[in-house]
């Protein structure tokens, strides 16, 4: 990297290589290449992707185009969504709606990382344990696993799920109101300092499309679906259309009461087919057949990040599932992620932001991503609700009703229309408005 003024204006330590990590890097690179400096260090030995699907809504689209990545990208599929209950043996359409383009997870990921020359730029094997920012002008020191340490003058924490940026700020926060005699607001941070589980476990995998029955074939690879039913979902969509040739495959189980609770085995682990048809019984037998035709199935408890009062502190900022991670039920989480990178990059590039004010500039990412952020997190947590036939009048219905049969059919189109609803934001909103709005604030900055 070379610097117009011979020093970069910041040196940026972007922890964590994930698709954010991997946007902010890559935006870095093309909106700031002569004044930022930025490392990324990533705790695996090198890039590595579990290859499942993912969904890319429009918002996410448009940063594609902004950064020049979409030309790749051609095996990009438009489709349109199913919502079927499927906790019977005749499934019952609910709502057909909603275009949404689908990507091999691991190829986006290549995408990315080859735009941005990502063995340049991330250093691997290297675990951050904490970070500590000593003084408002001192360097960041980066404390990594192996010993050793690095500096910078701005941390980012895109660490995801399993972070450690999150947690060093948060144990500081509650530090900071402990010893300022705020005892319940200390122990309040205190919750937030870990991530929560959901009281769910998904099975999730791909199945190929060369394993299915000419009946499953035609089923799944119609379009994409969502599966509801009581205390249990699934999703299968055909990954680019089917052009892969495979289905992605997520069966999801509830357990009631389990919500918050310290989730006793490891997070992620292979499961066992068989068995999780066992926690599907009743359903229709289609759906029954993906599950068993999943290669290689891996069960995840799935966590959460609670509702942070902040993703900034000081010269640290937390992007992605360090800061917002969520149920994966509006296929929203990735591109949120991507969201924070592509916005952070713009406060970064931006000639009016400098080391000095950099905690203001920071304050602007935090009032502007994190509402939004927070809306699409509550925005999946309902749209699980719904699937899991958990609100909007189901709460009455039991679990062997509502595989009976026995309910009222209106209880479908109070979902069907939530559903709607819920989802306008990802066609109604632009990514691309928002860091207009950015941009103006920013230059108030050095007004
Ligand atoms: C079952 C399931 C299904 C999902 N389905 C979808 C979907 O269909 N669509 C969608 O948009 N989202 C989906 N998500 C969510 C999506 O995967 C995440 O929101 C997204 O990957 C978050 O990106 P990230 O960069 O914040 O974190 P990650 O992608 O998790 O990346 C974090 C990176 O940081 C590294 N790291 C961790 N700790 C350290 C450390 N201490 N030091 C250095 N490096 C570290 C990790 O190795 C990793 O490379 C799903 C999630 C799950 C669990």
């Amino acid at each position: 990297m070379s610097f117009s003024n011979g020093e970069p204006k910041l040196r940026v330590a972007i922890i964590g290589s994930g698709m954010g990590g991997l946007v902010l890097g890559l935006c870095l690179k093309k909106y700031a290449a002569d004044t930022v400096h930025f490392d990324i260090y990533e705790s695996a030995a090198e890039l590595t992707e579990i290859g499942a699907g993912i969904a890319m809504p429009p918002r996410i689209w448009s940063i594609m185009g902004a950064l020049g990545a979409r030309r790749g990208a051609s095996y990009d599929h438009i489709q349109a969504f199913w919502w079927r209950k499927s906790d019977e043996q005749q499934p019952v359409d609910i709502l057909y709606s909603s275009q949404i383009h689908t990507f091999h997870r691991s190829i986006l990921q290549q995408l990315l990382a080859k735009q941005l020359n990502a063995g340049e730029s991330i250093h691997f094997s290297k675990r951050l344990a904490s970070y500590s920012e000593t003084s408002p002008t001192d360097p960041i020191t980066l404390n990594f696993k192996d010993g050793t340490t690095a500096t910078c003058n701005l941390v980012i924490g895109s660490d995801g799920i399993h972070f450690a940026v999150h947690r060093t700020m948060f144990n500081e926060l509650a530090n900071e109101a402990e010893s300022s005699g705020q005892g319940e607001e200390a122990a309040r941070l205190r919750t937030m300092v870990e991530p929560i589980w959901t009281g769910q476990v998904a099975y999730r995998g791909l199945a190929p499309a060369s394993a299915l029955s000419e009946e499953l074939s035609q089923y799944a690879l119609e379009a994409p679906q969502v599966l509801c039913g009581k205390n249990r979902n699934m999703a299968l969509y055909p990954i680019s259309g089917g052009r892969f040739g495979s289905v992605n495959i997520l069966a999801a189980k509830y357990t009631p009461g389990s919500e918050g609770m310290v989730y006793g085995g490891p997070w992620s682990e292979p499961a066992d087919g068989e068995t999780v048809v066992k926690e599907f019984e009743g359903w229709d037998p289609k759906a029954l057949g993906m599950i068993n035709a999943i290669q290689e199935p891996f069960a995840w408890a799935m966590h959460a990040v609670r509702k942070l009062p902040t993703y900034v502190k000081g010269r640290a900022a937390l992007i992605g599932d360090a800061a917002h991670a969520m149920v994966p039920y509006q296929g929203a989480g990735l591109g949120q992620a991507f969201e924070d990178g592509f916005i952070l990059a713009t406060i970064f590039a931006h000639p009016s932001v400098t080391l000095a004010n950099l905690p203001a500039a920071l304050t602007v990412y935090d009032e502007v991503r994190r509402p939004f952020s927070q809306g699409v997190q509550k925005g999946s947590e309902n749209f699980r609700l719904y699937y899991q036939l958990r609100r909007l009048g189901w709460e009455d219905v039991s679990a062997e009703d509502s595989r009976a049969g026995r309910y009222p059919r209106e209880l479908l189109s109070l979902i069907a229309k939530e559903i709607e609803k819920q989802g306008e934001w990802a066609i109604g909103t632009s990514i691309l408005s928002e860091r207009d709005g950015v941009v103006e604030r920013l230059a108030a900055l050095s007004a």
